[in-house]
């Protein structure tokens, strides 16, 4: 749930690329090499409630191994997860495979978010549209124009290749929101999905009401900045 009625939110926490979030800066070992069906998780509990008295992750245990960490290749179906207020549509296409949504001198920690759009059994999905949204480094949608807002159609490998920024907190009541993007997908003949993907070691997943464990991405540093990667079934 959003803050409704009022675009600008607060943010009291310090964002990802604070020296609190090094945790999330391992080096990656080698080029981007990943497939399709290899990267989405097939965990699907959701997190513990706030109710539950589990705190957050005080010290986030990162990958020993520094590479992105691969889930077993069983894709199922993404999980949802909801759409909150903020979503926009008409964004902007994307004319390449690689979706740049990052102005020029944009402020924040640039995140390379890649993966695959594929079906139920990890085969590639061509043609499938790709959309996202998410609020800037401090945690604000853009609700007048489309700045961290995009859409891309993958080509035949189902790949898709974002470059942004990872987004700020937000309250939300009287708790903050972790970090996170939306996402919608569209494919000829299949139900449209809508979900919202998550970030490794986040201090605000623990307590977050609405995610869920099988969103949470894996992170690793890349040059500047972080790298994610998530295969979507739909
Ligand atoms: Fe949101």
């Amino acid at each position: 749930m959003h803050l409704s009625g009022s675009r600008r939110v607060v943010h009291a926490e310090p964002p990802m690329h604070s020296p609190r979030r090094h945790f999330l800066l391992h080096s990656l070992a080698g080029a981007a090499v990943f497939s399709c069906g290899g990267l989405t998780q097939a965990r699907d509990e959701p997190l513990p409630s706030p109710d539950a008295a589990v705190p957050p992750p005080a010290t986030p245990t990162p990958s020993e191994s520094g590479a992105i960490a691969r889930a077993p290749q069983t894709c199922g179906r993404t999980a949802a997860n909801i759409e909150g207020p903020f979503f926009r549509p008409g964004a902007p296409l994307a004319t390449a495979n690689t979706l740049s949504l990052t102005p020029s001198g944009a402020a924040g920690t640039r995140l390379q978010l890649v993966g695959c759009i594929t079906d139920p059994q990890c085969q590639p999905l061509p043609g499938a549209m790709l959309e996202i949204w998410h609020a800037d480094h401090h945690g604000d949608y853009d609700d007048e124009a489309f700045t961290y807002r995009g859409r891309v159609r993958v080509g035949a490998d189902g790949r898709f290749d974002l470059r942004t920024i990872v987004p700020g907190h937000y309250r939300v009541g009287g708790g903050h929101r972790p970090a996170h993007i939306h996402v919608k997908v569209h494919a000829n003949g299949r139900p449209s999905l809508t979900t919202q993907l998550y970030f490794e070691g986040d201090r605000f997943n623990a307590g977050d009401p609405f995610i869920h464990r099988s969103l949470i991405m894996p992170i690793t540093q890349s040059g500047e900045g972080l790298k994610a990667a998530f295969d979507i079934a739909i």
